[in-house]
Parts: C-alpha cells; structure tokens; sequence
C-alpha cells in the first residue's frame, strides 16, 4: 500500500512539473552557463586594505551574484570556481569555465593603488592589450597570483607577470570573443553607475592571464579600492555587497536576454501563445483585450519591461503598474496600456517614462507582435483618410 501511496505521489510530482511554467525550465537541461570567479583566496589574500582582505569582499559579492542568477534564471546553470576561503590557481580558474563550456565567465576582484588613499571607483576589464601604465599595473597586479603557484615558470611558459615584456603575448593575440565581452563591460559599468551610484572608471583592456585562457565572453570586475578607507568599508558592507552584486547580475540579465533575442529573432510570437501564468503571477487575459478581437486592428501597447521568469503581480519590478505579458524569444515581456490609439499610447508611454525610462511601443495585430513602424504609417493613414471624409 505504502509503495502505491508513494507511486502516486510521484506521478503527481511529476505531472506537476510537467504542467508548471517553471517545471518545464526545470525539467529541460541547463541552456545557459555562467562560471563566476571570486579572485584570489585560501594564502593569496588579494590586496589587502585597514579592515579587509581582497579574497573575502570578491567571494561575497560571488556568492550574492550567484544566489540572484539562480533564484531568477531556472534556465542558467551557475559554475563557481571557488565557493570557500580556498586557493585556486590562475589557470584552473579558466580550466573549470572550459571544461563547463561556459557562455560567460565573471571574474571578481577589489582594487587597490599604493599611495592613493582618494583613489575610488569601479572598473571593468576586458582581455587585451594596456593602452596605459596604469592599465598595466592593474594586470601586473591580477596576474602576479601565479607567484603564489610553485611551478609557475613551466606552468605559464615563463611568463613574468612584473616584467612589462612579457606582455607582449597580449599584442598579437586574437580574441574573437572581444565584442561580446566589451558589450557586457559596458553593460556592468552602466550599472555601477547608474544604480549602485559608483564613481564609473570605465571599461578598460589589459593582459589578464586568466581571461585569456577561458575560450568564452570573458570579463574582470574591480569592485572598488580596497585602499580607500570609505570604499572599504562600503565594499564590506551588507548594503555595498548586495548593491554591487545586483548591478552586476542585472547587467547579465540585460547581456543574455540580448543574446536571446539574436538568437531567437523579434518576430512572430503569438500572444495566443502566452503560457498560463501561475497562479501568483500578474495574468494575461485574452479576454482582458476586448479590443484585439476586432480581426485586422493593430493594437499598440508599451512594453515595460522583459523578464525571464514571469513575475508576480505585486513584484517590485513593475513598479505598481498593472501589466501583463507576451512570451517571445524565452522572455515574459510586460506590456501595459493597450489601446487602438497610437497616440493615446504615446501618451501612456511618456507617462510611463519616470518610472519606465527605457519603455517602447509595441504594436499587435490579430494577436500576433506586427512590425510597430508599418502600424505606425498605416495609423497616420487612416488618421488622415478620416479627417478627409
Ligand atoms: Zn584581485
């Protein structure tokens, strides 16, 4: 009887799983793979400042990133290559995104200059050749890790991380991965700025050994100065960790969701198409747009924002704005103020933009997403055949 009992259950977890919306991510394999790096670790302490270690605030902003990818993306797989106080060496590092055949890997790090107490900021690198001294202290300074390895002359091919000449490995180097790699430091830098409210030094090129052994889109985050008493304590602060690692990992939702739509196109997804929302989640309703049954009439809409898991009514995202969503390219975008009227639209649209700053108009037809600029034109048209009549 027991067995039958537990027979059932495990049919119903399965239907379960098979008829949940997050049950079908959950079921298929892992598409996405993200390794994230926390620098340094075990007896390499990184750059040490008044009250902290190097090794501690990157693991921690790691671990913080990793927990947000995961809570948020059932679709990514997240690789840590350290997730204690241990030693890795450099070129393991790099070893462990490979062998995962990782889509991106995220090196995380603190900075640190002698002498420069005012010295603050983050920064983001990407592999390539220092167009400047300090760029090249920042590598140096990265790269001499492999000291702490005993057998790193055989190991790095006799690479000396100190002596500016062993660097010119990074001059003649192609990286076929640079594109991708400067667009997500870009995205990382825009962040920091714009919502951690970072001092922004921009996103830089140098020599990184353990970017140029991980064959994928591949960047180095410094955090902030570790030598900067105030950016110190904020970088081991609670508050500091989590804000650095939310910008973070909205800037690789904002990378993936564009690899996504590269991918996957911008056309075609039905609105009929939209699976069930779970229960807690803001709905679609076909019946809630009266208007789209009307055959042939183009229905503008603002889209607010896309998200890769569907959101719950009340979730911070949408800001108290009701909205509902259409799935295209993986994505639950959320669309508000529907409307036949592209200028009522524009209105909603610009009202929308305090909260909204980047929110579009979209445009649907029998249901299906329409090529918004056509809409466009054929509402101005019939706008004017109708004033003419
Ligand atoms: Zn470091």
């Amino acid at each position: 009887m027991k067995r039958y009992k537990r027979y059932i259950l495990y049919i119903g977890i399965c239907l379960g799983l098979f008829v949940s919306p997050f049950g079908t991510n959950c079921a298929k394999a892992k598409d996405f793979v993200v390794v994230i790096d926390a620098g340094h670790g075990g007896h390499d302490p990184g750059a040490v400042g008044q009250i902290s270690k190097e090794k501690d605030i990157n693991l921690k902003v790691t671990q913080k990133l990793g927990r947000q990818i995961r809570q948020n993306c059932p679709d990514v797989k997240v690789v840590y290559t350290r997730n204690r106080d241990v030693f890795i060496p450099l070129n393991r590092r790099a070893e462990i995104a490979n062998n995962a055949k990782a889509d991106l890997f995220i090196s995380i790090h603190t900075n640190s200059v002698a002498n420069g107490r005012s010295v603050k900021g983050a920064s983001t690198w990407t592999l390539g050749l220092a167009k400047s001294e300090a760029n090249l202290e920042v590598a140096k300074r990265e790269n001499s890790v492999i000291l702490y390895e005993d057998d790193y002359k055989t190991r790095y091919a006799g690479f000396n991380p100190n002596s500016a000449e062993s660097y010119i490995i990074f001059e003649f180097m192609q990286d076929k991965y640079m594109e991708e790699s400067v667009h997500l430091a870009s995205l990382v830098q825009k962040q920091f700025k714009n919502t951690c409210k970072r001092t922004d030094r921009g996103v830089h090129q140098a020599g990184f050994l353990v970017l140029k052994a991980s064959a994928m889109p591949s960047i180095l985050v410094e955090l902030g100065f570790i030598s900067n008493p105030e950016e110190e304590r904020y970088l081991n602060s609670e508050a500091g960790s989590t804000s650095l690692a939310n910008g973070i990992f909205r800037a690789f939702l904002a990378y993936k969701q564009e690899q996504e739509m590269k991918q996957n196109g911008r056309n075609g997804t039905s609105l009929s198409e939209a699976q069930p929302a779970p229960k807690e989640t803001a709905k679609v309703s076909p019946s809630a747009l009266p208007q789209e049954r009307i055959a042939g009439e183009v229905i503008f809409k603002v889209q607010i924002l896309a998200s890769s898991r569907p959101l719950a009514k009340n979730d911070k995202q949408l800001k108290g704005i009701k909205a509902e969503y259409y799935r295209e390219g993986g994505l639950y975008k959320y669309v508000c103020g529907a409307s036949a009227d592209y200028d009522q639209v524009s209105r909603t649209r610009k009202k929308l933009s305090n909260k909204f700053k980047d929110a579009f108009i979209v445009a649907f037809k029998n249901g299906k997403k329409t090529d918004v600029k056509a809409a466009i034109e054929e509402f101005n048209k019939n706008r004017l055949a109708n004033q003419q009549e």
